[in-house]
């Protein structure tokens, strides 16, 4: 699929927004499909499909203006895909999406991969706390199988008796509990994969979190290379036994005692990943876009030590952020995604810093953290 045909993305949010302006860099017609009259991608698209995602006749009109269909929002319907995926080819695959989607299915697929995760239990019934418990333990995480992100759909279980009542408040829906894991660093890799097999992963990045929500990262991750390696050496053989086409973000717990565990699975382009659009000379976006048309993956070197910070709603608690200081630093690149209300806890944007030491990036983003405020407490 060549330059001029037309992609389609289901969902409008950020990642939609990157990946259609990459592809008009590259000269794609781009449609989208989100129930969102302001959604970000939705500026950047030739046509925007504004309605509900499980809409047949606006879904069948999509299908027909696209040459091909991607999607960059994990909860679609699953009838919706399977329907668009009858008309035209949508990837990565429908079955992809599928596992991703709940985590019951995608631990079950790491283990029959023999991918290393932290120890857990899948709850369908109440019948299942119990063995839970014994197998698990506490302290533990429980985590709803499906529709959580963002630490969304989780509870704490320090003690047994946690565990009956975490249950309850999350609404009694199927769900794993997870050991939590004492955490010495968080790691990701975004790994693309094209129809003839190839595999390309992204210089790892290590990624730190605040509440739940992914805060900054950091390439070179610093960490050991042999952990490194063994990331990306997971990640290709996860998007090989996957039949991966497109890009998929493999995040990744190294725990204490140099346990490295595969934490969760997203079939699309990745907040972590945002470093490649400044860094890299292939984009996460140009990688995904490259891999469902079809065409020669490209290259993943990356130029930095590099920081990113992601920008949330708070920054706007006293008014517009002061753009131009912020524009004033040395080696700042500023991504808005053109939301129009700053929300708390809304993801409105990132930074990347790219300097000549981590010493130095780090200098320049606590200047740009003041002049957001991103270092008080949200
Ligand atoms: P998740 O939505 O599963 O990616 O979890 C969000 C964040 O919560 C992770 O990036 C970790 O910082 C933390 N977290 C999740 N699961 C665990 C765990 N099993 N042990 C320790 N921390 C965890």
């Amino acid at each position: 699929m060549l330059p001029g045909a037309s992609v389609g993305i289901i969902g409008g949010g950020q990642l939609g927004r990157m990946l259609a302006g990459e592809a008009r860099r590259m000269g794609y017609r781009v449609v989208v499909f989100d129930p969102d009259r302001e959604s970000p991608a939705a500026a950047l698209a030739d046509r925007h499909w504004c309605a509900d995602f499980s809409d047949p006749k606006a879904l069948a009109e999509f299908a027909d203006a696209a040459d091909v269909i991607t999607y960059e929002f994990e909860n679609i319907p699953a009838e919706s895909l399977a329907f668009l995926d009858s008309k035209i080819s949508v990837s990565p695959s429908p079955e992809i999406l599928r596992i991703c989607q709940d985590r019951i299915r995608e631990k079950a697929f790491l283990v029959q991969q023999h991918c290393p995760v932290a120890a857990f239990y899948p709850i369908e019934r109440a019948g299942d706390l119990k063995k839970a418990l014994q197998i698990v333990g506490t302290p533990a995480l429980l985590k709803t199988a499906q529709l959580g992100y963002d630490g969304k759909g989780q509870a704490e279980v320090a003690a047994p008796s946690d565990l009956e009542i975490a249950w309850r408040q999350l609404g009694e829906v199927p769900a794993i509990l997870e050991e939590k894991v004492s955490l010495e660093a968080e790691l990701s890799a975004i790994v693309g994969r094209s129809a003839t097999g190839a595999v390309t992963v992204f210089p790892i990045p290590r990624n730190f979190h605040r509440k739940g929500i992914f805060d900054y990262s950091l390439v070179p991750s610093g960490l050991d290379g042999k952990l490194e390696r063994a990331a990306g050496e997971i990640a290709g053989k996860i998007a090989s036994a996957l039949g991966l086409v497109g890009v998929l973000a493999v995040e990744f717990f190294l725990a204490v005692g140099e346990r490295l565990l595969v934490n969760e699975l997203a079939p699309r382009p990745h907040n972590s990943g945002h470093f490649t659009l400044d860094a890299c000379i292939t984009s996460q976006f140009e990688q995904q876009l490259r891999a469902i048309a079809g065409l020669p993956l490209g290259d993943v070197s990356s130029r930095g030590p590099l920081l990113l910070r992601n920008i949330l709603g708070e920054s706007w608690v006293r008014g517009e952020p002061d753009w131009a200081s912020l524009l004033s630093l040395p080696g700042l690149r500023l991504h808005l995604y053109g939301k129009k209300r700053p929300l708390a806890k809304r993801k409105m944007g990132h930074y990347s810093v790219i300097a000549s030491s981590m010493a130095e990036a780090r200098e320049i983003d606590a200047r740009a953290q003041a002049i957001l405020r991103l270092d008080q407490d949200m």
